[in-house]
């Protein structure tokens, strides 16, 4: 499944190349690519781990609950960052069979393309949702709850690091509020972060 790395100078000429791609086993389980949402220039870049089946029908990352509730998230007192200023996009932008999580040599073959995406979008932020994306790009290691916050990427990039909204849908009601609290306090800090970086 080896495929040359194409240099794309644009977003839509990165979803092109990617938009038939063989390089991992998951194009077989896959019905399409579901490649990031959103601007060049989009102050956050938010990295989650995979493809959900809604994501699947619509084409677009974090179509389904997870994805209301970022956007509740977003919306929220003391965040308010419009969902302009927002990419999405997940380690690897194909479904697997029984929705199970990527396979470490799936998101090595799927880095390259993470790579050029964040490169076209430029963000300000990284922002890590979850356990994998942080073990897979910061290399992270023990309790996300309590190492969530700041780091920097490889490359010298601010990254923080929280939950995936997805991790609050489900449970005791009492570890829900809980979790959505952290989420929130999280997001409190992420914003306060892009006000100072665009100047507000
Ligand atoms: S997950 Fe990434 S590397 Fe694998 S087939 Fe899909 S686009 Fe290609």
């Amino acid at each position: 499944m080896e495929q040359s790395n194409h240099v794309a100078d644009s977003l839509d000429a990165l979803r092109q190349v990617y938009q038939n791609c063989q390089r991992c086993a998951l194009a077989a389980s896959r019905s399409r690519v579901v490649f990031g949402h959103g601007r060049p220039g989009a102050p956050l870049f938010l990295l989650a781990e995979r493809i959900g089946d809604m994501d699947e029908q619509t084409g677009r990352p974090f179509s389904g609950p997870a994805g209301d509730l970022l956007m509740r998230i977003l919306a929220a007192p003391q965040v308010e960052i419009p969902a302009r200023d927002v990419y999405l996009s997940n380690l690897v932008l194909c479904r697997a069979e029984n929705n199970r999580s990527p396979r470490v040599a799936e998101m090595r073959a799927c880095r390259e393309r993470l790579a050029q995406e964040m490169q076209l979008v430029d963000p300000q932020v990284l922002v890590i949702l979850g356990r994998l994306p942080w073990q897979h790009v910061l290399g992270g290691k023990g309790s996300l709850e309590r190492q969530r916050g700041w780091y920097r990427t490889p490359e010298g990039r601010p990254a923080y690091v929280t939950f995936n909204p997805a991790s609050a849908l489900h449970g005791e009601a009492h570890a829900i509020r809980r979790k959505k609290l952290l989420i929130y306090e999280d997001w409190q800090a992420i914003a306060a972060a892009y006000r100072e970086l665009s100047g507000d």
